[in-house]
């Protein structure tokens, strides 16, 4: 059986993949509800981590005599810290995303203003432009950044 991580975002929030019903519109009441479900447990999930994070740096504190143990503490310590960053501007991305869902405007490119589509909202629902507008703007940041 998979474990849960290589199941992704989906049965993580014990959903299908989602399945239109003829002549569906896009982002229908059902449409929401399904990614604010996917939406909501993957936020759940990164407060988890971000706790136990927490609470283990809070555990293992303690002093180390010995500076090479200090040392390989220090360097624990930060790796774990740059990942609570990472979570902790996730959860906000989610949190960004869960207000689109309430006011309507979820699962539209910003740039151009098409539909990003349900397949790729489920395999990234914080996603905020559609494929064409993603590649363009990764490709434009690699020129900057190059
Ligand atoms: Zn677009």
């Amino acid at each position: 059986m998979a474990d849960k991580k290589s199941l992704g975002l989906l049965a993580q929030a014990g959903v299908e993949a989602y399945q239109e019903s003829p002549n569906e519109e896009y982002m229908s009441d059902e449409q929401l509800t399904h990614f604010r479900k996917i939406l909501e447990a993957w936020r759940n999930q990164l407060r988890e981590e971000v706790d136990r994070t927490k609470s283990h740096m809070q555990d293992e504190a303690a002093n180390f005599p010995d500076p090479v143990d200090r040392a390989s503490q220090e360097e624990e310590f930060a790796l774990e810290l740059r990942t609570r960053d990472r979570e902790r501007k996730l959860i906000k991305k989610i949190e960004k995303t869960l207000g689109l869902i309430e006011s309507d405007d979820f699962g539209f490119c910003k740039t151009c203003g098409i539909e990003i589509g349900i397949r790729r909202l489920e395999a990234r629902p914080t996603a905020d432009q559609c494929i064409d507008c993603k590649t363009l703007s990764e490709i434009k940041e690699k020129q900057l950044g190059g």
